[in-house]
């Protein structure tokens, strides 16, 4: 079979049961196209040897009653492989091979797939170019110029350049959608408690989930559907009846009600992103849906309230590196001392700002004023949602208020960097599922990508919106493999 990798996964799922190819010769094909693709700095560790060995064992007695039968995949190097080295793109685990694997990851396997190695992001995942990681940039397969977004960078070139059928990312504030949606692929963010967050080095706990990035939203409801568990080895796992995504999709949204958030007309906004978004408002109207004008008025309080909570919890989060519990240390003239070297040689410059930022909204006497403050924020946030959606069943935005910007154009200016999360933060700080789909190309040819936001646990229902866009929109895009070599 020629062609291997232009398959999207359910149609590999279904070759590979139907023994017109076989896991061995598919996880070849994406090793294959993967040493060439060595520019784009898409993988920070390759498993290609351990996937050969086995998807051959895989072969030899195969399982086809799996969901994910022989299938080769690479994720984000945020989740902890056991065995396998797990860094979060950052010195201070530059040498830390877990001994336990992450669940999600471990529900993967469980359903037949195959390791192909951890994907490059964002350090910590803080970011929104890959361009934090301390193994270089990631290069987006879209144009040679353009960062993949982030911070589950690695994760959107590898599934854009055809690396790996599917791929798993992280969300903390957009860090799947958005690099999703800059290089036309499908990023679902799940509601929070969906997906264990076990065995995922952790950035903001009351914030990150694990969700799944794909090329089509019919291979995102089967890798949902693969992911979500309920374990109890995460404290904030929720234990509810998970639908089977990908047998129930479907494209009948007729009389869906859909609601249009005045507040993410945000200023300076560019008229393609306009457009896009009018041009979503008309397909959903032609599959039957109808548009609704809402309002989610603490919506300009989203940013600063996650730039609060996120760094707060990072800080906290961050503590255990300390060169004694994990591998990298500088060793120093007494304790405090290798702490402090520890520490500041083994952080970048990103994850330093937002523990020194976390570190002071967390200090008594600030605490109130900020900490304390955004999470009263973050409550009303919520409750602008839980208002919208007693009138509607989901909502529309843009993913990103711009599509791909260039490698180096934002890194030295935080905050034009965080405006890119603008109109995915507030999902996360409402713990909302939240979906970005491919829509349409920028002036110059660049990807952009619309988001439907659900209510918690209302999945299959953004599933289905998406599907039904999918189908009307079209959306086709080649890169041409500039990048190989
Ligand atoms: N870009 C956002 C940040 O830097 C979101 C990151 C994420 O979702 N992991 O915090």
């Amino acid at each position: 079979m020629s062609d291997i990798i232009n398959l999207n996964l359910f149609e590999l799922v279904s070759n590979i049961k139907d023994k017109k190819v076989s896991s061995n010769e598919v996880t070849n094909a994406y090793i294959e196209r993967s040493k060439k693709s060595k520019h784009l700095n898409s993988y920070n560790e390759e498993t290609f040897d351990d996937a050969l060995k086995k998807s051959k064992e895989f072969d030899s007695k195969p399982n086809f009653s799996k969901k994910l039968p022989g299938v080769p995949i690479a994720v984000k190097d945020l989740f902890c492989t056991k065995n396998v080295k797990t860094t979060a793109s950052s010195k201070i685990l530059n040498n830390f091979i877990p001994t336990y694997e992450s669940t999600v990851t471990q529900n993967l396997w469980n359903e037949g797939a195959i390791l192909l190695g951890k994907l490059n992001c964002d350090e910590f995942a803080m970011g929104s170019s890959n361009e934090t990681s301390y193994f270089g940039n990631v290069v987006s397969p879209i144009d040679k110029n353009l960062v993949p977004g982030g911070s589950s960078g690695g994760s959107a070139s590898a599934l854009a350049a055809k690396l790996t059928p599917t791929t798993i990312g992280t969300d903390t504030g957009g860090s799947i959608r958005q690099p999703a949606s800059f290089t036309g692929t499908v990023g679902l963010k799940p509601t929070y408690g969906s997906c264990s967050r076990y065995g995922i080095v952790a950035f903001a706990s009351s914030l990150d989930q694990a969700g799944p990035m794909t090329k089509n939203v019919k291979d995102s409801a089967l890798m949902l559907e693969v992911m979500s568990s309920f374990d109890n080895k995460d404290s904030t796992s929720i234990d509810f009846k998970r639908p089977s995504y990908s047998k129930d999709l479907s494209i009948d949204i007729k009389g869906k009600k859909i609601g249009i958030p005045k507040e993410y007309r945000v200023d300076g906004m560019s008229e393609e992103i306009e457009k896009l978004w009018e041009d979503g408002k008309n397909y959903l109207k032609n599959c039957g849906a109808e548009i609704l004008d809402i309002s989610l008025p603490h919506t300009k309080f989203a940013l600063p309230t996650y730039y609060i909570v996120a760094p707060a919890e990072a800080s906290s989060n961050l503590a255990r590196y300390d060169g004694v519990k994990y591998g990298f240390r500088t060793e120093g003239k007494n304790l405090i001392d290798m702490y402090e070297k520890t520490r500041s040689e083994g952080f970048g410059e990103e994850v330093k700002r937002r523990i020194m930022i976390g570190t002071y909204v967390l200090s008594s006497g600030y605490y109130d004023a900020y900490y304390l403050k955004a999470q009263k924020v973050r409550r009303l946030i919520k409750n602008d949602f839980n208002d919208a959606f007693q009138i509607v069943d989901a909502i529309l935005t843009p993913s990103t208020p711009s599509s791909a910007f260039k490698i180096g154009e934002k890194l030295n200016d935080p905050v034009s960097m965080y405006l890119n999360d603008i109109f995915t933060v507030p999902v996360n700080l409402a713990g909302l599922p939240g979906i970005s789909i491919p829509a349409g190309l920028d002036r110059k040819g660049y990807p952009l990508g619309l988001q439907i936001i659900g209510k918690p646990f209302d999945e299959q229902n953004i599933l289905n919106i998406a599907y039904s866009m999918e189908d009307k929109i079209n959306f086709k895009f080649d890169a041409k493999d500039w990048w190989m070599k």
